[in-house]
């Protein structure tokens, strides 16, 4: 019997995250305030501790990772990488198709890697409450989680339409401890600026952000997490990657091609950049790493490269990444995680700098490819990770035509048992493709900021 599943021991735990920025051709562009001057630690020491500001600004390759925070890890790590031999038999490819699961946390996907320690690190400086905005619902779960590791209590600002859509992420949250309130609310200044404007308003991540950092702004005893984004998330997703790179060294094998969804850039980054060292170095010149958007959401394929906000009113430091403009209201998909305008300024870097490359595919070929993957391996993807396999597939059926038997290796960031709805949708024919909305995207790019 061929092996499939490589394991690690929990001893094998990374004991460090990786830092991309040591290694970048290019130094990062700082985030900058309204002022135009790079911001200072001590305006961002207002929401966040003081070791996530240094993890934030670090250059250091290897950064430790609390023995706390790997204790709470071995509960689901190593996660496994699986080479999915029935799918591959079921496009008759030469090509191996590889993934690495992380549906196997207990919120059910990659968010709970940067949860753990950003409630671990606020739990150190003395925070006790942390807030935080969530869209799908993964990482408000995430960080409910993991504030409850921590004693710590969590405030979700949850993007209405999700909330009103997706009751049992709710539940989720709720039973881990957290409080969980549709936004926007009258809570904030935030909130009651867009109601005035929009009293449907359905929220928005964007909007959610605005509210989360406006209370913990506002409170001493209160810190916001953010999911995604920000290159401490990044660094500690790395653990992926790193994980990944030990499982294809007693795979014997080493992947060609890297895909994986790309919303904020988190989890791609976290699978990608530990092998970027590598092929940076000279030692895999010609591994290819793919992000995979959403057409509707087409963030580093259609975007511009240019500073901007974070979030919807301008609360958040000015960043150069790929932006869609920060008043972009993307189309109501399904795949919740990947609504964001903007992107991982390292991750945009790395594209624009050709490092890095990104594709995007419409919705209803995600679902396709997400349904043939559970019906080969058993997994139902979450509609986020659809987007990496239809990328793996279509991959995998181009080395049919080619012959070539790539390695391919793809991040399924998250079991998709709370996305039963939208599959729904899909199977029952009512789903529908979203045209990439031009329009929309010039209006809201004529907002930039001003650098
Ligand atoms: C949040 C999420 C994503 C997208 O976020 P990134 O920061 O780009 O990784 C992808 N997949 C799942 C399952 C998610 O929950």
């Amino acid at each position: 019997m061929q092996t499939t599943r490589f394991n690690l021991e929990q001893q094998e735990i990374p004991t460090h995250w990786y830092n991309v920025v040591a290694d970048l051709p290019n130094p990062p562009s700082p985030p900058l305030g309204p002022d135009g001057n790079v911001v200072s630690p001590e305006q961002m020491l207002a929401i966040f501790p003081g070791p996530i500001l240094e993890q934030e600004m670090s250059a250091e390759r290897w950064i430790p990772i609390p023995e706390e925070v790997r204790e709470i890890y071995r509960l689901w790590r190593p996660s496994p990488l699986i080479r999915a031999l029935r799918l591959e038999q079921a496009l008759g490819t030469p090509a191996k198709i590889y993934y690495k699961n992380e549906g196997v946390s207990p919120a059910g996907s990659h968010k709970p890697n940067t949860a753990v320690p950003q409630a671990f690190y606020n739990h150190q400086v003395g925070i006790r409450r942390l807030t935080t905005e969530t869209g799908a619902g993964q990482w408000g779960s995430s960080m409910a989680f993991a504030g409850q590791m921590f004693g710590i209590d969590v405030r979700v600002f949850m993007v209405k339409v999700s909330y009103e859509q997706k009751p049992f992420r709710r539940s989720m949250m709720q039973t881990w401890g957290a409080e969980v309130l549709s936004s926007p609310t009258t809570l904030t200044k935030a909130g009651r600026d867009i109601l005035a404007k929009h009293p449907d308003s359905e929220g928005s991540l964007g909007i959610a952000i605005s509210e989360a950092v406006e209370e913990a702004a506002g409170r001493p005893d209160t810190n916001y997490c953010l999911g995604s984004v920000l290159n401490h998330v990044l660094l500690h997703q790395t653990i992926i990657g790193l994980e990944a790179k030990k499982q294809f060294e007693k795979a014997g094998d080493w992947p060609d091609v890297i895909f994986g969804p790309c919303g904020g850039g988190s989890s791609f980054g976290g699978i990608a950049l530990p092998f970027l060292a590598d092929k940076a170095a000279g030692k895999t010149p010609n591994l290819r790493l793919v992000a995979v958007e959403p057409t509707s959401c087409p963030t580093l394929t259609k975007g511009a490269y240019a500073y901007d906000y974070g979030d919807a009113s301008g609360y958040t430091p000015i960043m150069k990444m790929y932006t869609l403009g920060h008043d972009f209201m993307p189309p109501g998909i399904h795949a919740g995680g990947l609504r964001y305008h903007g992107d991982s300024p390292l991750i945009s870097q790395l594209v624009h700098e050709g490092l890095m490359e990104a594709i995007a595919v419409p919705q209803v070929a995600t679902f396709e490819a997400g349904v043939l993957f559970a019906k080969a391996e058993g997994i139902i993807p979450a509609p986020e990770s659809c987007h990496a396999i239809r990328a793996a597939i279509d991959e995998a059926v181009r080395c049919k035509a080619t012959g070539e038997p790539k390695a391919i290796l793809f991040n399924l960031t998250g079991h998709g048992h709370f996305d039963m709805a939208s599959y729904d949708r899909y199977l029952s024919g009512k789903l529908e493709d979203f045209d990439y909305p031009a329009e929309a995207i010039q209006e809201s790019l004529a907002h930039l900021p001003k650098v």
